[in-house]
């Protein structure tokens, strides 16, 4: 017996990186998973190799969300749990940001949010479950990342309102703030052919050493365990909350 057993589930962002272990993990445990991103060569690829169904899907666009819900009505009849989880981050000092890059981590990590919420829940009509992947940067500050952690704190508050909204639905909606993890996202070396990804973690582990109590970077496979609780019954009575895993980062600090 999977701990989704008979669920459909649909993960943006799910050709790498959290979204990828969340669809595997998600795949193990009996759903049938609709792997949605704009990687699509990596998205298929992904798809084919865990028996799921592939869609290209910018969640930035509502279009998108519009045909990759037929998509899988198509495949699957329905679709009862989402987990939204395509994101971008982009480095600037605020005086230095652009409004169109600013617009741009808007468009993607926080309408993407919305849109997918607006489109999946209706589809929902016997209960489902909704992840929102924020961050650790939803619940503090962090030089350098403003329009990021901009849209991370606006995830909680969507996911606050959705799941007041949408309980009475039978839908529960919380939202993820992971800390420092292991992708393509905090360790760029993942994308460099040339560059050894595992020399990199090496290094990432190092720095985190010193920030995170428990003294390593976290890897993508934790947080798709913490995706697969907030989407299967093992969370039945939760409902509207954050949840940081962040090895202790957010706990406070070590003086001495
Ligand atoms: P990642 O960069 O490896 O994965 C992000 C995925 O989102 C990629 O597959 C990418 O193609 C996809 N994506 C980007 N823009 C998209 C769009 N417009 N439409 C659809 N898909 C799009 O990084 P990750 O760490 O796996 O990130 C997953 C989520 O976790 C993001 O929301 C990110 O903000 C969040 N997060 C990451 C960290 C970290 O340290 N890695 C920490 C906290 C939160």
């Amino acid at each position: 017996m999977g701990k989704l057993d008979g669920r459909v589930v649909l993960v943006t962002g799910a050709a790498r990186g959290q979204g990828e272990q969340e669809a595997r993990l998600f795949r193990q445990e009996g759903a049938e998973v609709v792997v949605a991103d704009v990687l699509d060569e990596q998205g298929e690829a992904l798809a084919k190799e865990i028996g799921a169904l592939y869609v290209h899907l910018d969640v930035s666009r509502e279009v998108d969300w519009q045909a990759a819900v037929t998509a899988a009505r198509d495949a699957y009849g329905r679709i009862d749990g989402l987990v939204n989880n395509a994101g971008i981050l982009r480095f600037n000092a605020l005086l230095d940001t652009p409004l169109d890059e600013f617009m741009r981590v808007v468009q993607v990590n926080q309408v993407g949010c919305f849109l997918g919420v607006k489109a999946v829940a209706p589809e929902m009509t016997g209960g489902g479950t909704i992840v929102n992947t924020a961050s650790y940067t939803a619940l503090t500050g962090m030089a350098a990342v403003g329009a990021y952690a901009a849209t991370k704190h606006a995830i909680l508050g969507l996911t606050r309102v959705a799941a007041l909204e949408l309980a009475g639905r039978r839908i529960r909606v919380n939202a993820m703030c992971p800390g420092a993890i292991d992708t393509a996202m905090s360790n760029p070396a993942q994308l460099d052919p040339a560059a050894d990804a595992e020399e990199a973690s090496k290094a990432l582990d190092g720095l985190y050493r010193k920030l995170v109590p428990l003294g390593r970077i976290g890897r993508p496979e934790e947080v798709a365990r913490l995706a697969l609780f907030l989407t299967s019954d093992d969370s039945s009575y939760i409902t509207g909350q954050p949840f940081v895993i962040d090895g202790g980062w957010l706990a406070g600090v070590a003086v001495v």
